[in-house]
């Protein structure tokens, strides 16, 4: 039973302490042919070196083979030679290539320095293995080009542009800032661009031109989420700017005001209600920007894009001239990106995935401080965007095993029958 996975090698002694395996181990199959000449079996033993590797770790332990390696001497040519390791071990990382497997796949998941710990590579070498690991999964992985492409923002150190498939609700790539330029090359690599009718976008003027370079025929709808949203900040600009020219006594009246402004009409309590009422009797301004966020909430709610059209042009008209310039963030965007706006109401597409993109960008920048815009990216991409399978639940029954009979031989450890 080769449960160290060690064919290649015959086990000399096994040693423990608290943290650590240490096992001896020589190779089991001399070389036949020197690889200068390449003359057959005519080689002898010159001398010998120990060389560690790591392997998997074994019960939580660190595991360290130590390698009896020999070096041979051709009688044919008389030059020297190691033995070669390469069917088990990776020489370049030091570690065994089930191990560095093993690394592989857990760089995406986990913090380096905690697979560091693990299995006893530093963690420079963990990173090493990572960015190998990645690189080689960037060349052979392609996502679909997909039919409704999303992009967005999402922070990660800083502000970068995330690209989303609407449908199928996956990642498609994070670039590293939110250029022109940078979307343009994005988008022109992909293959077959004419499969992409509709992009949904936050009102950034880099993304429209980009779009409209690579993608002429996709029709640009702004994502209603990024417009509403302008409503609810034109209410705290109106709200801030009461609250500084009020003493602090009067301010106190105004408790949880942010709270309750921010809910719908029909969230609001009757307690919220009687509250609000009364503050509109003391601040009528702010009434009026509650009504006139709730009504532009409500344009929303239009079942065609006429309607919608109509409603907003009154709901302009009514915003008074002292609360215009906390609207005019709003009003600007509506003018500067109408036909994007209003391609809502033909096409009611939002992107709502990148939200909860932004929330495993949160757990992972708690878990990874000090990783790097790439490693992050990786992350997300090869987590998010295809691994999404889990590792199936421990199994019971033998018949899912692959099944090899041994007899248990003693070994002084209590732990291992090699
Ligand atoms: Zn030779």
């Amino acid at each position: 039973m080769d449960i160290l996975k060690l064919s290649n090698f015959n086990v000399i002694c096994i040693a423990e302490n608290e943290y650590d395996f240490q096992i001896r181990v020589v190779t089991n199959s001399p070389p036949l042919v020197c690889p200068h000449c390449g003359c057959v079996a005519n080689l002898y033993k010159h001398d010998n070196r120990e060389q560690l590797c790591m392997d998997l770790p074994i019960h939580g332990k660190r595991v360290g083979l130590l390698v009896k390696r020999q070096r041979y001497r051709c009688r044919e040519c008389s030059q020297t030679f190691w033995e070669r390791l390469d069917h088990t071990v990776d020489e370049k990382r030091n570690c065994t290539k089930l191990l560095l497997s093993y690394i592989e796949k857990q760089s995406l998941k986990r913090m380096f320095v905690s697979i560091s710990e693990d299995v006893g590579l530093n963690e420079k070498t963990i990173r090493n293995i990572f960015r190998d690991y990645i690189n080689r999964l960037e060349e052979t992985l392609r996502f679909e080009t997909p039919k409704w492409l999303g992009i967005d923002e999402i922070h990660i150190i800083k502000p970068r542009c995330v690209l989303t498939n609407i449908e199928e609700r996956t990642l498609l790539d994070v670039l590293p800032n939110r250029n022109k330029e940078t979307v343009v090359r994005y988008l022109s690599r992909l293959p077959n661009k004419a499969r992409i009718a509709y992009v949904t976008m936050d009102m950034w003027q880099p993304y429209k031109d980009a779009v409209k370079a690579v993608l002429p025929k996709a029709i640009i709808i702004v994502d209603k989420f990024h417009v509403v949203r302008m409503a609810n900040q034109a209410l705290e600009t109106i709200r801030k700017q009461l609250r500084e020219g009020l003493s602090p006594k009067v301010r106190r009246g105004l408790m949880n005001d942010r709270f309750i402004l921010l809910k719908r009409h029909k969230e609001l309590t009757e307690m919220d209600k009687i509250t609000l009422d009364l503050w509109t009797k003391n601040h009528p301004s702010l009434g009026i920007a509650y009504e006139l966020k709730e009504s532009y909430f409500d344009i929303w709610e239009s079942d065609t894009r006429q309607k919608a059209f109509l409603k907003y042009h009154d709901w302009k008209a009514k915003v008074p001239e002292e609360l215009q310039s906390a609207f005019e963030p709003l009003t600007k965007a509506m003018a500067n990106w109408e036909t994007e706006i209003f391609a809502y109401f033909d096409h009611r597409i939002t992107n709502a995935y990148t939200e909860s993109l932004n929330s495993l960008i949160r757990v992972m920048n708690r878990l990874g401080r000090g990783y790097s815009f790439e490693a992050l990216r990786a992350k997300m991409l090869f987590i998010e965007g295809l691994v999404k399978e889990r590792k199936p639940k421990y199994q019971k029954r033998l018949d899912d095993y692959e099944h090899r009979e041994y007899i248990t031989q003693c070994s002084t450890s209590g732990l291992l029958s090699v």
